[in-house]
């Protein structure tokens, strides 16, 4: 096992290297050891020792009490960051969520209470060597995901478990082991003792780290966890869910305003075929935020109302205009672009099933169509080349009638944008006028 190197930062050896010279074992541990070992650069290095955290606060000079009851103690290296150090612990008493903990044992015994055998190796920097008690590197090798210990009594210790094996295979790939799905399956009636904070975290994290989500959403669903804790989305079409595999992770773009859009975007799209009403109750089940609920709720109902239609216009060679400007309008100027990118996404998954939808070249004439009309034409009532307080310089009172004029004069701007122009929205708008 020498052959094994994992290049922990420096800043990381260091506060390693301190507690060691103190005459405290100190390994780093969990996912960065894991994710070394897997080639993927980690930033969260976590670290276990043998010191108590009084040790620990004393050792350093910049420390932060982030996790004080479970003896995590927040250490800043010389690279600026927080690093976690938690003294060696054991589970002594869980109620499936929550677990009592106690100090003063071994590095093993710490190990032993983790969850997966790829999340329970730990790596000494100061000795160069790894430790690795229930086969966590050969379950990487095999790519496989394995309880700790007997897995039925490790999903019961804590019902999360089920959903992050999940999503750690999803994430890399990997296959769940047999015994291990079983207890996943078992737990499944039981993870209704989970709050549903953390279920969300769940469901985001596998959003956020997870590339082609549409396989852990499916395990959600063949273990019986989705029909418990998402069940509006136990009889949703595969398609809405291998929609999310082509939207790109939100990690791989620089800009945070586009990554928020990516996120949003996952999170919407399994919700979006059950229709407005649907997708808002189900994602507020889920305390997703207000601006999440309404983003995926509006999508929703575009899908609905206008989804068919523009399916069919994409196919045109010149999709009519008016139809084009009659959708943008209803969906919101500036929500056409993210509304697009759903509708894409979905037309996308549906073809890799062979299931008849727009082609590629298609929904890209389609979109590029559809921004020009929603950021040029005239779409929306403050658009139109009159307003409220011209109508009622010519005797319209702010009212049921206003609203009507206004809305008539949209449609017709809709059929032909050459007609928003002052003199000619005012002589509809007095025509209207007469008649009343
Ligand atoms: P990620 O990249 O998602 O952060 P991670 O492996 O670092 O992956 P964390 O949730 O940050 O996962 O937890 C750190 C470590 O703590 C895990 O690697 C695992 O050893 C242990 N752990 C976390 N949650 C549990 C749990 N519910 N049951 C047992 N051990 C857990
Ligand atoms: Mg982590």
């Amino acid at each position: 096992m020498h052959d094994i190197v994992v290049k922990a930062p420096d800043a990381v050896r260091e506060i390693a290297d301190r507690l060691e010279g103190a005459g405290h074992e100190t390994w780093c541990v969990g996912g960065a050891v894991r994710d070394a070992l897997l080639g993927r650069a980690d930033v969260d290095w976590d670290l276990a020792t043998a010191a108590t955290p009084a040790e620990v606060k004393r050792l350093f000079p910049r420390t932060v009490p982030v996790g004080i009851e479970h003896g995590t103690i927040g250490v800043f290296g010389r690279d600026g960051r927080l690093h976690e150090v938690t003294t060696f612990r054991a589970d002594v008493e869980t109620d499936g969520r929550h677990a009592v903990v106690t100090f003063g044992v071994s590095l093993d015994e710490d190990l032993a209470r983790r969850d997966f055998t790829i999340n329970a190796m730990a790596w000494s920097p100061s000795r160069q060597e790894l430790r690795d008690p229930f086969g966590g590197r050969a379950d990487l090798e095999a790519r496989r995901v394995r309880a700790v210990g007997e897995a039925s009594r490790r999903m019961a210790e804590d019902r999360l478990r089920a959903l992050r094996a999940i999503r750690f295979a999803a994430r890399f790939d990997f296959a769940i082991d047999a015994d291990t799905w079983r207890a996943i399956v078992n737990s499944a009636p039981s993870l209704t003792r989970l709050s549903v904070e953390r279920v969300m975290q769940e469901w985001t994290k596998t959003l956020q780290q997870v590339r082609c989500p549409s396989r852990a959403f499916e395990q959600w669903r063949t273990s019986g966890a989705l029909a418990v804790l998402v069940p509006r989305l136990s009889a949703v079409n595969p398609v809405c869910f291998e929609a999310v595999d082509h939207v790109p992770l939100p990690s791989s773009s620089s800009r945070p305003e586009r990554a928020a859009l990516r996120l949003v975007t996952r999170l919407a799209l399994p919700f979006v075929t059950l229709g407005g009403r649907e997708a808002r109750a189900a994602l507020t089940a889920l305390r997703a935020s207000n601006t999440d609920v309404a983003f995926a709720g509006a999508v929703a109902d575009s899908w609905i109302s206008g989804g068919p239609e523009l399916e069919r216009l994409a196919a045109d060679d010149v999709p009519d205009g008016a139809a084009l400007r009659r959708i943008a309008s209803s969906i919101g100027r500036m929500r056409v672009p993210a509304t697009l990118r759903v509708f894409a996404a979905i037309w996308a998954a549906r073809r890799d099933r062979g299931v008849a939808a727009p082609t590629g070249p298609q929904v890209a004439r389609l979109a590029r169509r559809m921004l020009r009309i929603a950021f040029r034409d005239p779409i929306a009532l403050s658009d139109l080349a009159v307003s409220g307080d011209e109508l009622r310089t010519i005797g319209v009172k702010p009212g049921p009638l206003m609203g009507r004029i206004l809305h008539d004069l949209l449609q017709r701007v809709l059929v032909d944008p050459a007609i928003n122009t002052h003199d000619q929205l005012l002589a509809i708008a007095v025509q209207h006028v007469e008649e009343n």
